[in-house]
């Protein structure tokens, strides 16, 4: 499963196995696509929720001192005011005067050479295009109306940061986490759902005494790098790459992406910044509140400091298919698994019927019934048993329960493994214990 080098073929093998197995698919297909717009079909949108769901687990759930957040999509132009996302904002773009096609000129290999028709000096001079989304709120277009999708959640953590201090009785160094959508008007989106208009992201906004701030950073950029081994990506397919000098914003004093190795190369997962005082600075002054912390102990006000890891839910679902998938040849034939985390796996359980004869469906309701409030699991009855196998291993299940005529004496059914394609006889009544052993949460 390890890929120390990109390989493009594997980015069709995985376009297709989507299309074909309902884990995304192009919006508005039946109308001629809407570009670089995907929808999440019945297999895709258990992956991501449980991508989305390893990531709260693991920031909210299992610490003592980080909450959570579920802040509007929709804001007023004073947020985006305040947070500089009007002003700066942008991504430069460039026109090629020869073919007419619209680049990033910072995503640019050589900014004097088109890379679609290879056309040198052709490009016009840089356009500040701002990413933002714009709409308006109520029947009436026009100034004082205008409201913005927000491009980041992060900034729901600024602004209300206030109030979940307020109310949450957490004191820093504490954080306040988001799952949700965010909107960019890219130049360039493609690459599957890598860069896509309308995307998901993970952001957590840890807020920590100023002078802690240094070795909180520390902290986060390994607390993340840990959290995508642990749920299987392989090691050398991820790394952390630091910022250079010229890179970073005039406000962070340090930020490194999470980067993976994408079938094109080395792209971004994540980036953890320092961000300072920034932010809560910055919509201090734009709305004329207090926004700070009273620390009773030392009798002193001060600005937390942030460090923020933001990642994006959709690319990082998208890299761990990329890392499960593996072919092998069995019987010369090729056999497509997805060895993803169990915790990760769309379907944990699968519960095949041998055959569709009546006299097995009751009983492989009934284990149906039994598995399916623990683990999302799937019911699939059609076609022979080994299509059905194949089936499950190229959506990553990481287990297949056969219920079979000898069921129906021994009450007994059997349990093959994705990985190995090992099989175990286990009674029903062991059933859930057996899987409880194995498929951690
Ligand atoms: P890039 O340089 O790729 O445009 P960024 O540095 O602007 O990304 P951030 O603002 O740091 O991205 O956003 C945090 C995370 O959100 C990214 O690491 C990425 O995983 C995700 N993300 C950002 N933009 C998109 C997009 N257009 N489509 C999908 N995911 C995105």
């Amino acid at each position: 499963m390890s890929q120390a080098s990109p390989d493009p073929e594997l980015f069709d093998k995985i376009v297709n196995l989507s299309k074909r197995r309902g884990i995304v698919f192009q919006s508005a297909e039946i109308y001629g696509g809407f570009r670089s717009t995907y929808d999440y079909g019945p297999v895709g949108v258990l992956l991501l929720r449980n991508v989305k769901e390893q990531w709260w687990r693991s920031m909210v759930q299992m610490r003592h001192d980080v909450v959570g957040l579920d802040a509007a999509i929709l804001s007023p132009p004073q947020v985006w005011e305040a947070s500089g996302h009007l002003s700066n904002f942008s991504d430069p773009l460039v026109d090629c005067t020869n073919c007419n096609n619209r680049f990033r000129l910072d995503k640019l290999d050589d900014p004097d050479v088109c890379p679609n028709c290879e056309a040198k000096k052709s490009f016009t001079e840089p356009r500040a295009f701002n990413l933002m989304f714009k709409t308006h709120a109520g029947p009436v277009e026009g100034a004082g109306h205008e409201v913005y999708l927000r491009p980041e959640t992060a900034q729901g953590m600024f602004v209300d940061f206030m109030n979940v201090l307020n109310t949450s009785r957490k004191k820093p160094p504490f954080g306040i986490a988001q799952i949700g959508k965010s909107f960019r008007n890219e130049i360039t989106p493609g690459n599957f759902v890598f860069r896509t208009r309308e995307f998901e992201q993970m952001e957590m906004e840890y807020f920590v005494p100023p002078d802690e701030s240094g070795e909180w950073y520390e902290y986060w950029k390994a607390e993340r790098m840990a959290w995508y081994l642990d749920l299987g990506m392989p090691e050398d397919a991820i790394r952390l790459r630091e910022h250079d000098a010229d890179e970073l914003s005039h406000y962070s004093s340090g930020t490194a992406d999470v980067e993976y190795l994408f079938p094109w190369g080395w792209d971004e997962l994540e980036g953890v910044a320092n961000r300072g005082d920034y932010d809560l600075t910055q919509h201090a002054n734009h709305s004329g509140e207090r926004i700070e912390y009273f620390d009773q102990h030392a009798n002193e006000r001060w600005v937390p400091h942030v460090i923020e890891p933001a990642a994006g839910a959709t690319r990082t679902a998208f890299a761990f298919l990329l890392a499960a998938y593996d072919e092998e040849t069995v019987n010369d034939e090729t056999r497509t698994v997805l060895r993803l985390d169990p915790r990760l796996a769309p379907y944990k359980v699968a519960v095949l019927p041998l055959s569709k004869k009546d006299t097995l469906t009751p009983t492989a309701h009934e284990v149906f019934d039994l598995v399916k409030g623990n683990w999302m699991s799937d019911y699939d009855e059609t076609q022979s048993i080994g299509k059905r196998y194949a089936r499950a291993d190229e959506i990553g299940t990481p287990f297949c329960v056969t219920v079979d005529f000898d069921t129906l004496e021994d009450r007994a059914v059997t349990v093959r493994h994705r990985d190995t394609r090992e099989q175990d006889r286990v009674a029903i009544d062991q059933l859930v214990a057996y899987l409880s052993e194995r498929l951690p949460n």
